[in-house]
Parts: C-alpha cells; sequence; structure tokens
C-alpha cells in the first residue's frame, strides 16, 4: 500500500480515528459478533482538492437506488464481511473511502485498499441522502446488536409506540437528557431489504435511534460518537431494567412528573 489517505489529513485521521474506537467498544459489549453490525460516515466536509484529483482504485459499483442528493459526497463505509474487532485495529483495512459518482446511482472506491463496502450500504447511503435532502447536520449511521435491547423488542408488549421509549427514560434521569428523541420500532423485515430501509428513514424522522424488531437497532448522529453514545444511554436503561427484574421485581420507574421536570431543566425537545 503507499500512503494512506489519512496521512496529512488531521480532521479525516480524526473521524476515522472515532470510527475505530466505536467498531472496538462494539466488539467489548458484545454487540458485533462475527461481522455483525455496520457504520457509514458521511466525511465530505473533510475532503481537499488533492483528494478530489485521486484516482480511484476500482472500477465504478452500481448503488442499486439513485441518490440525487449525493453527488460528489465521500463516505467511509466498513468493508463487506469485515469484523468490528478488525475495523478497530485496522480501520483501512477493514473499510475503506468512496466517493459518489456525478449519475448518483453508482461510486467508486479512492482509498487505502480496494475494500468492497458493506451489503447494506444502498440502505445506509439512502439515509444519508435523505439526511443532506432535509438540511441536516448527520453524518454517521451505525447498526449493531445490542442485547439487552435486542431482548426486549421479543415480545409484543414492548413494541408499540413510544411504550419502551418512557420505559427505558424512567429507568434513570441521563437516558432522556441524552436520548431525549427516544427509540422508534420497526416491525421485523428481512434484513438488508429495501423494506427495512425506507421503514428506517420514516422512523429517523421522529426519532435517532431505531429499533429493528428481534434484530438490532439504527442510530444516526451529528457524528459516530453521538450514534453511538445513544445506543449506549438506551442499553444502560435496559440493562437496569433486567437487573430488577431479575431481583424478582417490576421496577418502579421515574414518575412522569420526574421526568417532565428532566425535560424543563434540560431544554429537551418534546
Ligand atoms: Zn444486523
Amino acid at each position: 500500500m503507499d500512503k494512506s489517505i489519512l496521512e496529512g489529513r488531521p480532521a479525516l485521521a480524526r473521524q476515522i480515528e472515532d470510527v475505530a474506537e466505536v467498531a472496538g467498544y462494539l466488539w467489548q459489549k458484545g454487540w458485533a459478533e462475527r461481522n455483525g453490525g455496520n457504520i457509514t460516515v458521511n466525511i465530505t466536509e473533510y475532503v481537499d482538492d488533492s483528494m478530489r484529483a485521486l484516482p480511484a482504485i476500482g472500477a465504478p459499483v452500481q448503488i442499486g437506488l439513485t441518490l440525487p442528493h449525493l453527488k460528489g459526497c465521500w463516505f467511509f463505509c466498513k468493508g463487506t464481511n469485515k469484523r468490528m474487532r478488525d475495523l478497530a485495529r485496522r480501520p483501512m483495512e477493514n473499510g475503506s473511502v468512496i466517493r459518489i459518482l456525478d449519475d448518483c446511482s453508482s461510486y467508486e472506491i479512492v482509498a487505502d485498499l480496494p475494500v468492497k463496502p458493506t451489503s447494506e450500504l444502498p440502505s445506509h447511503l439512502a439515509v444519508h441522502n435523505d439526511f443532506v435532502e432535509r438540511g441536516l447536520d448527520y453524518r454517521a449511521s451505525l447498526h449493531t446488536h445490542p442485547i439487552e435491547l435486542v431482548a426486549m423488542s421479543h415480545t409484543d408488549k414492548f413494541l408499540k409506540k413510544d411504550v419502551l421509549s418512557n420505559l427505558l427514560w424512567s429507568m434513570i434521569p441521563e437516558t432522556k437528557a441524552f436520548c431525549p428523541r427516544g427509540l422508534g420500532i420497526v416491525d421485523y423485515k428481512l434484513p438488508g431489504s429495501l423494506d427495512l430501509a425506507a421503514s428506517t428513514i420514516r422512523e429517523l424522522e421522529d426519532y435517532d435511534v431505531v429499533m429493528w424488531e428481534k434484530h438490532g437497532v439504527f442510530a444516526v448522529g451529528c457524528d459516530i460518537m453521538e450514534a453511538f453514545d445513544q445506543v449506549d444511554v438506551l442499553n444502560k436503561s435496559a440493562q437496569i431494567y433486567i437487573a430488577a427484574r431479575c431481583m424478582g421485581y417490576e421496577p418502579d420507574g421515574m414518575t412522569l412528573e420526574q421526568m417532565q421536570e428532566m425535560s424543563v431543566a434540560f431544554n429537551l425537545p418534546k
């Protein structure tokens, strides 16, 4: 390999370091078995003229979708069949930097190695296309398998709108403060399907973290740390709930008044 695209580009390198750090947390937490999970980050704002002039290291690849708002955008994506635990140690060998071509329906890999992006790239890119269209600052998308949250998605009683959000918020005050939009729910759909992507995009209008029933979560944020932190605080609440149930009782949870008081004190949405 020639020198990495990250050399001499500290701001871009910092973004990739954060992706690697989060990938390590996902593995340590047991949320990323084998090649489970995905990370895609819109890095367009870190691209300079010399980077734009770089040749591709592979032929254009069809995305399978036309994404009109991603023309000229750049992404770092985890590679297909790559492990989070390997992405943590060697991000540029287990992920790649791609640019979207002018037709808005194909991409090419620019650096560092010809690592083919995740098979879920079309759905991740569709989410990013929606963010650019809506003028949002969201740059990162994360899919992972948090054990306790997934366990809670195996019963109907938690899958009705906002039932799980309110339960998780009530377990510890910070969950509402740091995941103020709560947890959206998408009922079971085939992994990687366009149906799953479309439902996720719909839920992301109201939530930053979406539960995929009996599968995992999809989280977004202005950067990858923010996306991870929201899943982390939600899953901490799920662990507290389950710990209480294991001690043989249904936890009381904070009252609605106490949660309302949090919303006012922290100036939280809705
Ligand atoms: Zn998954």
